[in-house]
């Protein structure tokens, strides 16, 4: 059986520990590799290595840092077929959405080679007489992510690409679920130059997580997982005097206007709502027609386009989607299925009991569609995190704006309509962090921010982007003088203002 190590000064680390999880075949359901769980010793000592080096990697200048960074993103180019398939196995997404997952990080590394220009200061000349004033960016020292197992590649590179172009050393906790194409991600830093103990990946579950959260010289936290346990590590992070912002789920609404272009829309909404099995934050899992001719017309071809769907495995290129990543994760989603037939929703495709031939033990999970679904059933309030969709039928604007507005999370929203006034009344009054207009999946690209409102996310700044860098840095100010000689100035012991 393969073995799963952390990754600790550029080699491979054992640990001390004695705890295992196991990592599935999703598309055979059989435990294909255990990965080792770290806790307290292995984030010791990766905080160990990061300290010693963090200094060093902070004073060499941020174009030679810079330079890391595009040798990185030339490797990840180089190996975008072995990565891409390194990652699929483990998660279970077609070979093609796991290039897109790799090549979406890989922007952020784009991004994150402008470092010189995003790291440097302002300066006042002459603020007073003799004196200048000038602020720059420091990095923070050692600092941790902690990410899901839905984007393995995309998420840890938000946060080391701008954490380590900044200056830190960064520790990576990735999911236990799909732990190996993080730490292929490391090994391709070092060998594009990264000085051991600059980037280390610690395996684990909650005890690594704890562990990481109540680490004194661990100075920043970035969590992006589900929204009970964003929270739980915002708090706890934050009571230890870290900064942390900590993403979490999602409940993305479409929303669709009688003028829309119904074909396009249904073309656009199937990728959203079923491609990597609905196992994404930016999936589109709600849709809300506006009125009843919107509601049945859109239904039917929702049916229509929903036959034409191949489930398949994840090496199958035909195939739309594969399966979820665990057989706990499949019963969850199949609960919920249950669940939405017991609360009254009308079942009009079901998923359920999808079995994959040749394949029968893979986590497969058949697309479904729920139409008449209510906003007091728990599995619209819920993220289900599958490939179900949910259709709740709005008489008119102003409910269906109030639908996401109102919902507990707000991390994406769509709206599908040619009118531009009504697009734009509903981008300023959603109460939605990333809105898109004819745009299912709205993620913002690297060089903007992502991050959604309520119960998605937790603290101030957004990941990746002009804050991601914001997040990894502190500001100095330094006011200097350089006086030239002559009399003594008097005594003062007022606050010095520019009065
Ligand atoms: P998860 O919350 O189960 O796990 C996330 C991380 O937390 C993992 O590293 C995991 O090991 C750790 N963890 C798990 N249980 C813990 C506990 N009890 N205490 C401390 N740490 C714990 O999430 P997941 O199932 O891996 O990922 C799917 C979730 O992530 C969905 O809710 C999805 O919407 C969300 N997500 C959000 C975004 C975003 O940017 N808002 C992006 C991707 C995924």
């Amino acid at each position: 059986m393969r073995d799963i190590a952390h990754y600790l000064s550029g080699k491979t680390f054992v640990g001390g520990g004695n705890r295992y999880g196991d990592v599935f075949d999703p598309n055979t359901g059989k435990v294909q590799a255990r990965v080792r769980l770290g806790g307290a010793t292995e984030v010791a000592a990766a905080v160990d290595a990061a300290k010693a080096v963090q200094p060093e990697w902070a004073a060499t200048n941020p174009q030679r840092r810079a330079r890391v960074m595009f040798e990185f993103k030339r490797l990840l180019e180089a190996h975008m077929d072995d990565l891409a398939h390194m990652l699929s196995a483990e998660h279970g997404k077609v070979i093609a959405d796991a290039k897109g997952d790799i090549q979406r990080g890989l922007e952020v590394i784009e991004f994150a080679c402008g470092a010189p220009h995003l790291l440097k200061g302002d300066y006042t000349s002459n603020a007073g007489s003799g004196i200048d004033v000038y602020s720059m960016r420091v990095p923070l020292g050692v600092v941790a992510g902690i990410t899901p197992f839905n984007f393995p590649a995309m998420i840890p590179m938000w946060m080391f690409g701008p954490a380590i172009a900044a200056g830190n050393a960064f520790i990576l906790k990735p999911s236990e679920r799909d732990p190996s194409l993080p730490v292929r991600l490391a090994e391709l830093m070092t060998e594009a130059g990264l000085p051991d103990g600059v980037l280390n990946v610690v395996h684990g579950d909650k005890e690594a997580v704890d562990a990481i959260l109540d680490h004194p010289d661990i100075k920043a936290v970035s969590f992006v997982g589900s929204s009970d346990i964003a929270h739980y590590v915002y708090q706890r992070g934050v009571a230890a005097g870290k900064r942390v912002q900590a993403m979490g789920g999602a409940k993305n609404h479409g929303i669709i206007l009688p003028d829309a272009d119904l074909d396009q829309t249904v073309a656009d909404i199937m990728g959203a709502a079923f491609g990597s099995a609905g196992e994404r934050c930016m999936a589109l899992p709600v849709v809300v027609p506006v009125g009843e001719k919107t509601a049945e017309a859109l239904r039917a071809k929702f049916v229509t386009a929903i036959a034409g769907l191949r489930v398949g495995a994840s090496t199958d290129k035909d195939a739309h989607y594969g399966p979820v990543v665990t057989a706990a994760h499949k019963a969850k989603i199949e609960n919920y299925i249950e669940l939405g037939v017991q609360e009254g929703a009308e079942l009009v495709v079901d998923g359920r009991g999808f079995r994959m031939q040749g394949l029968e033990d893979g986590f497969f999970v058949g697309p479904t569609l729920f139409d008449h679904v209510k906003p007091g059933m728990k599995t619209y309030q819920e993220e289900i995190f599958g490939p179900v969709l949910q259709m709740v039928r709005a008489e008119s604007f102003e409910q269906a704006l109030e639908l996401p507005s109102k919902h507990q999370y707000g991390n994406g929203v769509a709206i599908f309509t040619r009118n531009g006034e009504a697009a734009r009344e509903f981008a300023a009054r959603v109460e939605v962090g990333m809105v898109g207009i004819n745009v299912p999946i709205p993620v913002p690209l690297a060089y903007h921010t992502f991050g959604g409102w309520k119960r998605s996310a937790f603290g101030d700044v957004n990941q990746h982007g002009p804050e991601g860098f914001r997040f990894f840095t502190r500001i100095k100010t330094v006011t200097q003088r350089w006086p030239a000689g002559g009399p003594v100035s008097d005594q003062s012991f007022v606050i010095p203002t520019m009065k």
